[in-house]
């Protein structure tokens, strides 16, 4: 899958894209990034990108010309990726939009800054727009991390066969059980008995309830979506009793 990154700092994304599962993945030819500096397409001789906003007030916006052609020019490469924007006004990122997107040959993110970008940039390139939360961040960067992170999981081979999506939060619908390593017995808490058990039946079942415990103590909204099978419900029946019984 190409991940292509447009923006004015793209010396932010070395690091987070130069460790661990997003490394394997670009060594294993499973993912290609190229970051592109959009500052590269202004013809200034200053080389400016953005601009004072028209109608007053603080700060800047990127300018429609060199992000247009910088666009342009990724897109020509990749015709067939995806045209995602970063911004707080757009679709929250959940499990469920990474599955969606992990389909596309390719995505071209785009990283706003400062106010934001020419409105017209939108109207005639973004194919999404994709928020990580009703909050602001000071450019598109941090969610452009957070966007090829978690596509990249999805990607079948991407993680380890001691890693799995499908267990993790959200892939099947739940909150993940919780997890323990050694020692044994740590400050006085001890590991759950069913996990040290061997026992694979008895693990399967502690996990499933666990896992339907901590979605329900933290989410209960996602209970209401998730197909419960009836061992789940009867899972559900003694949760509540214990755990109603403990309030
Ligand atoms: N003035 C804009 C915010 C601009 S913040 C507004 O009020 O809507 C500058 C850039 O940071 C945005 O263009 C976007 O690329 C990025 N950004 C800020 N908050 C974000 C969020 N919650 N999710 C994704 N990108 C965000």
């Amino acid at each position: 899958m190409n991940f292509d990154i447009l923006s004015l700092f793209p010396g932010m994304f070395s690091g987070p894209f130069d460790e661990s599962i997003i490394k394997r993945a670009k060594d294993k030819q499973l993912i290609d990034i190229s970051l592109h500096n959009i500052r590269d397409w202004a013809t200034d001789k200053h080389q400016t990108a953005d601009d004072a906003p028209y109608g007053g007030g603080a700060g800047m916006v990127l300018k429609a010309g060199p992000l247009a052609s910088c666009i342009e020019s990724v897109k020509r490469r990749h015709p067939a990726s995806t045209v995602v924007f970063t911004s707080p006004q757009g679709r929250r990122l959940t499990h469920n939009i990474a599955v969606e997107l992990s389909k596309s040959s390719g995505l071209i993110i785009v990283c706003g800054r400062y106010e934001g970008i020419d409105e017209r940039i939108r109207s005639l390139y973004a194919e999404d727009d994709i928020s990580l939360g009703d909050f602001v961040l000071s450019g598109g960067e941090i969610a452009a991390m957070a966007i090829v992170d978690s596509v990249t999981r999805l990607i079948p081979g991407a993680l380890g066969s001691n890693e799995s999506a499908e267990t993790d939060s959200f892939g099947d619908g739940l909150l993940e059980y919780p997890h323990y390593t050694r020692p044994p017995e740590f400050k006085g808490l001890s590991v759950p008995e069913a996990l040290l058990s061997g026992n694979h039946e008895l693990i399967r079942k502690w996990r499933r309830k666990e896992s339907l415990r901590k979605t329900r103590s933290l989410r209960p909204d996602m209970l209401s979506t998730v197909i419960l099978t009836r061992e789940d419900r009867k899972m559900l029946t003694e949760i509540e009793q214990e755990d109603d019984c403990v309030m």
